[in-house]
């Protein structure tokens, strides 16, 4: 399981239609809806005496990609994505090749009740063909076991690409905790690192489409390791296609993380780990004031762990043994090289500090903007 922690350390108008499909053999109802660029399907299904289900995922021939979001509809039980294979029966993706050491998606991670596949990945996984898309899907135990007979609730998003396939937009949602937006320097420096952020992402075709709104979330926000009713009800005010970002003071309890994604990539749809959290507090430095430093730190924070929500990696681990799937970023194997190789790249690991200041981490390899403009929250 690859962390989708950023650590502050070391130094640091709706159309809606019900319709029945066959999937995995059997007559369902199917809940459609279609937003412009973006059509849901819910359904609800279980995986069959071998612990797998196969969704069928219609592709029009406009639409460029697809997500699949699972839920299993009971406890210690992980959803994972098996396989995919294209309307030619061609498989394009095995859950095996993509395990530990590369990583390209964390939907064949068994991490939580939850699971998004967004596809394609890379530039290299595209673009696709119209038609019948078929997923298998697994659910797991604790210890890997597929498990039988396990109910899953499941979500389909297609969607056309009407900017085009290398220029994209991003809706987010930030979503401040515990009246937050009450206070003028929460307020201050977060406007300011938005800017940033837009910054950052606007030198890759990437536009950020953001509105905020307060809340009475409790300022401590969970760490998404597993599913919040909290995040689930914040992220179901939201639409179908947007993303949700909530400040909060502290995460889990303390300042150890800057921000966290609730997945590689991250659901679009109410989900108990539909949002990235950013911890206001750790990204200024622990004294509750803002430097011009400490702004800058908090827009790149918020343009990674967005980054992550999207689908990108970091191009390598922090232990130096685990790269991402892409091949224009180095694959480096120790810490100085690494830092040397990938320490201005918007998704390393954790902030290259010196004794005054951090190295600004804006860059992204054009794979990496590939995988960000692929991304079915990507319009
Ligand atoms: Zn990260």
């Amino acid at each position: 399981m690859k962390s989708q922690l950023r650590p502050s350390l070391p130094l640091l108008a709706l159309l809606v239609s019900v319709a029945c499909v066959e999937a995995s053999g059997k007559k369902q109802k199917v809940d459609v809806v279609s937003d412009g660029a973006l059509t849901t399907r819910r359904l609800s299904t279980s995986t069959g005496s071998n612990g797998i289900a196969t969704l069928e995922v219609p592709l029009a021939d406009d639409e460029t990609s697809f997500g699949v979001y699972l839920r299993a509809t009971s406890g210690a039980a992980y959803p994972t994505t098996e396989a995919i294979y294209s309307p030619d029966g061609a498989m394009v993706l095995s859950w095996d090749q993509w395990y530990d050491e590369y990583s390209l998606t964390g939907a064949v991670y068994p991490e939580a009740a939850d699971s998004m596949l967004s596809w394609p990945v890379r530039v290299e996984d595209g673009p696709l063909s119209s038609g019948s898309w078929q997923v298998e899907v697994a659910v797991t135990d604790d210890n890997g076991n597929y498990m039988a007979n396990q109910g899953l609730e499941v979500v389909i998003q297609t969607r056309t690409d009407p900017g085009g396939i290398d220029a994209g937009s991003v809706t987010v949602r930030l979503v401040y905790a515990e009246d937050l937006d009450q206070d003028e320097e929460v307020v201050r420096g977060t406007e300011a690192a938005i800017e940033r952020w837009r910054e950052v992402w606007a030198a890759y075709g990437l536009e950020l489409v953001l509105s905020t709104e307060g809340s009475d979330i409790d300022g401590d926000l969970p760490s998404l390791d597993g599913l919040s009713n909290t995040v689930y009800e914040a992220s179901a005010q939201g639409t179908d296609g947007d993303l949700m970002v909530l400040v909060g003071e502290t995460i889990d309890g303390s300042l150890d993380a800057y921000g966290i994604a609730g997945g590689i990539p991250g659901p679009l749809v109410e989900s108990g780990r539909g949002t990235v959290v950013i911890s206001w507090l750790a990204n200024a430095g622990g004294d509750g004031r803002f430097s011009d430093d400490d702004i800058r730190l908090y827009g790149e924070t918020l343009a990674h762990e967005v980054g992550h929500y999207a689908g990108l990696f970091h191009p390598v681990e922090d232990g130096w043994g685990a790269w991402d799937a892409l091949d224009d970023t180095p694959r480096c194997q120790a810490r100085g090289a690494c830092e040397g190789d990938l320490g201005d790249n918007l998704m390393f690991p954790y902030p290259v500090c010196g004794w005054n200041d951090c190295t600004p981490q804006d860059v992204l390899s054009d794979g990496q903007i590939g995988v960000a403009q692929r991304y079915t929250g990507t319009l």
